[in-house]
């Protein structure tokens, strides 16, 4: 019988580093990282109807709702047939908890930890270069020169959704949603 692929989550809250691990676990252990946020941001991008229909509530800090981010992903891992993948952002809720084990067992789940004064203070100093996804930290990875980009020279933005009102509504619902998912997974 032919083993199919090693099969992971990663979880935690919005800044504690999930994007950053998911690179060295892929450098590592050749896990192939799949990012829910960054699927969402592309389709936004690409302004397809999943894009459309994600857009209001990214951009508010909500969740998206779990058909549409279910929808996604399970197409996204379907596609990625026998290599081993790590999944960020996803599942947040029970029902994606639900959703995603009918179609994939898992082999671990790991959760990062990072207190709510941190998270708050790291998000709300990154910057972004929209054209390559290079991150900055105003705070520790600050850029050669003040708000442009290394490399290209061009300007960095801020994520609308990094902005201080909006990440103090992501960290609450975080805990509030994702609580139940950590609980699950601890328990089977
Ligand atoms: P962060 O981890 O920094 O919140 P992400 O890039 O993972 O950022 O997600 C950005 C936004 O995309 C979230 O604030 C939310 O609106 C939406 N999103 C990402 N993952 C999910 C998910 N699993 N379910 C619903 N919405 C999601």
């Amino acid at each position: 019988m032919a083993r199919r692929a090693f099969q992971a989550v990663i979880l935690g809250p919005p800044g504690s580093g999930k994007g950053t691990i998911s690179q060295r676990i892929r450098e590592h252990f050749g896990l192939h990282p799949v990012s829910c946020g960054d699927l969402l941001r592309d389709n936004m991008c690409r302004s397809t109807v999943i894009g459309r229909q994600a857009q209001v509530y990214v951009v508010q800090g909500r969740l998206v709702p779990d058909d549409i981010v279910s929808g996604m992903i399970l197409s996204e891992l379907r596609a990625l047939g026998p290599t081993p993948w790590l999944l960020d952002g996803y599942p947040r809720s029970v029902v994606q908890v639900n959703a995603l084990a009918l179609h994939f067992p898992l082999d671990t789940v790991l959760e990062l930890q990072v207190p709510t004064a941190i998270l708050q203070q790291r998000l709300t100093s990154r910057w972004l270069h929209p054209g390559s996804g290079r991150i900055y930290n105003t705070e520790f990875n600050q850029p050669l020169v003040q708000g442009v980009d290394d490399i290209t020279g061009e300007p960095l933005t801020q994520r609308e959704d990094d902005r201080p009102k909006t990440v103090a509504r992501r960290l609450e619902l975080y805990a509030e949603c994702t609580k139940p998912v950590i609980e699950y997974y601890m328990y089977v």
